[in-house]
C-alpha cells in the first residue's frame, strides 16, 4: 500500500502518517524527518537543506527527489509506505509517478488533511511547548517567521497539488480538525472499504 499524506504544516500529518504505518506494517517515510537527522548529524544533505529547512522554505527539488528515491529504493519500502511530507509540488508528484512506474507500482491513495490556515499557529505552537514540556528539542522552524514562510509556500502548491490527485481519482480529503481517534479511523475506515485485501484488513 502506497500512500502520501498531503496537507497544511501543523495538520497532523506526522501523527496520522506515524499510526497508519502501525496499522499496515509499512514504513513511515517522513522528509522533514529525514532532513532534520542529516542536519543534525552534519550530512552533507543536511548541509545542503539546512538554511532552507530553517527559514521554512522548501528544499529544492534536486535535493528532496533524491533522498526520496534513495530512501523508496531500500528493502522496507518495497511492500509499500506512508510518506509524510512528500510530494509538496506537482513536479514532485510526477518525479514519485514516475519512479513507481518503474517497478510497475503507483501511489493507491492520496490523503489530504483538510485544517483551515487560522488553526495552524495554535497547533505548531502546541508542538513547540509539548516537545519542550518533554524535554525535546524545539523543531528549528516552530517559530512565527517560519511558519508563516511554511504556509506560504504550501499555500503555493497546494491546489495544484490536490488536483494532481484529484484527476487521478485518488484524492481523499478528510477533516484535520476532527478528533485524533477520528481522523485516523476515518483514514483507516477508507482503506478497509477500498482495498478490503490488504492486510490487516484481509
Ligand atoms: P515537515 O517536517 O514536513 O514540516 O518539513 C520540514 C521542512 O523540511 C519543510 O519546511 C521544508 O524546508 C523541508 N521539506 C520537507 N519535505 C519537503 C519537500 N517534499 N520538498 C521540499 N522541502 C521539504
Amino acid at each position: 500500500m502506497r500512500i502520501v499524506l498531503l496537507g497544511p504544516p501543523g495538520a497532523g500529518k506526522g501523527t496520522q502518517s506515524s499510526r497508519l504505518a502501525q496499522v499496515l506494517r509499512v514504513p513511515h517515510l517522513s522528509t522533514g524527518d529525514i532532513l532534520r537527522a542529516a542536519i543534525r548529524e552534519a550530512t552533507p544533505l543536511g548541509l545542503k537543506a539546512k538554511a532552507a529547512v530553517d527559514s521554512g522554505a522548501l528544499v529544492e527539488d534536486e535535493i528532496i527527489n533524491g533522498c526520496v528515491g534513495e530512501r523508496l529504493a531500500k528493502r522496507d519500502a518495497e511492500g509499500g509506505f506512508i510518506l509524510d511530507g512528500f510530494p509538496r509540488t506537482v513536479d514532485q508528484a510526477t518525479m514519485l509517478d514516475t519512479y513507481l512506474r518503474h517497478t510497475g507500482d503507483e501511489v493507491d491513495v492520496a490523503f489530504e488533511l483538510v485544517v483551515g490556515l487560522d488553526h495552524l499557529q495554535q497547533r505548531v505552537v502546541k508542538r513547540a511547548r509539548e516537545a519542550m514540556a518533554g524535554g525535546e528539542a524545539v523543531r528549528s522552524d516552530d517559530n512565527e517567521i517560519a511558519l508563516q514562510k511554511r504556509v506560504v509556500a504550501y499555500l503555493q502548491h497546494a491546489a495544484s497539488l490536490s488536483d494532481f490527485y484529484r484527476q487521478q481519482g485518488k484524492l481523499v480529503q478528510v477533516d484535520g480538525l476532527a478528533e485524533i481517534n477520528a481522523v485516523t479511523s476515518s483514514l483507516t475506515d477508507h482503506i478497509a472499504s477500498t482495498m478490503p485485501r490488504h492486510p490487516p484488513f484481509a
